[in-house]
């Protein structure tokens, strides 16, 4: 049995029966089963009695219980509302059909919205729900407003994976909402998804605009020898001076591909000409047409991640690029290790095949993602001088 310590004691019969309720200092503590004396200060009684007696509700001053007991049972019918009230405050219970005798009894009580139910006064008393369906109500509202919280909550994390690693992604989870959340959140954060917008201001009002996650990686990577570039190719063809500036902060990579759009059609309407090729929206030239909705159509035609990256290479790297993680969620790593299947294997130097590795480790004594490795690379085995490899069917 677990061990009680004395301050895990001491809280648990306060939270059961108050504070100042008992004087343990008395009791000496040897385990949850193991008597010890009490002294109940209300009414002076001394008793022996367990710690898991009396942590339990029901356990306590037997002197108090009855005298309790006493005047709960020759409570007046008067009194008895007034203590409804109390609990209830304003939620009123109908009792026109109510007998009343004593308040240990089960009696008929009727809720104004749902109909009578029977209940026992005490517990009635003590703001116990007999109602079936306020019942359902309570928790329904009580549930509801948790989900609130979440979200509410939610809404304080920079992105979604953030969010998945705190403790509120199980609650969010049990309570249905994690969808919400998604949609609510980012999914990634760090810069690696957020870009700015830069412009390159050519002399002779020529411009280019373009996105990029890190303003100053940029400004260098220009003056390498990229084709694909038409500020470079522009620069090199004509040698015009320019200025590079930062038109935006980092911002989302979505966000960005829209303002994009925005400020070249500024700039071409103050009559610069534009050196884009597309006219923009193009996340440093990719995920032009690969919008959230068709990445997601294409990751629902695979099943791997092998076959996305060889069917739709601009949809993974869309993926990739705007940081739509969630999506790739649902795609396994390989489809060999999906169906996982036994693959026989031969010992080369011996020439004997196996049914499966794990024959094979059993025979020759060599761990199994050994035998592996040395088929796959088609190395030597050292410690047994073989070689391996595994038999196609
Ligand atoms: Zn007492
Ligand atoms: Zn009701």
């Amino acid at each position: 049995m677990k061990a009680v310590t004395r301050e895990t004691f001491e809280n648990r019969v306060e939270i059961t029966h108050g504070k100042d309720k008992f004087d343990l200092s008395e009791f000496v503590l040897k385990g949850v089963d193991t008597k010890g004396q009490v002294k109940c200060k209300v009414c002076g009684f001394v008793f022996m009695i367990s710690p898991y007696q009396l942590t339990n509700r029901r356990g306590g001053c037997k002197k108090c219980w009855h005298r309790d007991m006493q005047v709960n049972r020759s409570l007046s019918w008067g009194e008895f509302l007034r203590r409804s009230k109390e609990t209830w405050g304003d939620k009123i219970w109908d009792y026109s059909e109510t007998e009343y005798t004593s308040i240990l009894r089960v009696e008929r009580i009727i809720c104004p919205k749902h109909g009578p139910f029977n209940q026992c006064l005490s517990s009635h008393l003590k703001g116990m729900i007999g109602c079936k369906e306020c019942l359902k109500d309570h928790f329904k509202e009580k549930w509801d407003k948790t989900t609130l919280q979440i979200l509410e909550k939610s809404k304080e994390f920079n992105n979604f994976s953030e969010f998945r690693k705190s403790s509120i992604y199980t609650i969010a989870h049990g309570h249905g909402v994690v969808k919400d959340i998604q949609k609510l959140l980012p999914s990634t954060g760090g810069d690696k998804y957020r870009r700015c917008i830069y412009a390159y201001e050519f002399e002779d009002n020529h411009v280019y605009v373009g996105l990029t996650y890190n303003m100053e990686e940029r400004r260098k990577a220009r003056f390498k020898t990229n084709s694909r570039d038409s500020a470079f190719l522009y620069l090199k063809e004509t040698g015009v001076s320019y200025q590079v500036k930062q038109l935006t902060e980092y911002i989302s990579a979505q966000e960005a591909r829209l303002e994009e759009n925005n400020f070249i059609e500024s700039y071409r309407s103050k009559g610069w000409v534009i050196l884009n090729k597309n006219s923009g929206g193009g996340l440093g030239g990719f995920g032009l047409q690969w919008t959230e909705e068709k990445c997601q159509e294409a990751v629902n035609k695979v099943k791997t991640f092998k076959e996305l990256r060889e069917q739709n290479k601009s949809a993974y790297s869309s993926i990739i690029r705007n940081g739509w993680h969630y999506m790739l969620s649902t795609l396994v790593r390989d489809r060999a290790w999906i169906e996982k299947k036994v693959r026989k294997v031969r010992c080369i130097t011996t020439n004997v095949v196996y049914s499966s590795l794990r024959e094979a480790s059993l025979a020759s004594g060599i761990l199994a993602p050994t035998i592996r490795n040395c088929a796959i690379k088609g190395a030597k085995n050292r410690s047994t001088q073989t070689y391996w490899e595994f038999v196609n069917e």
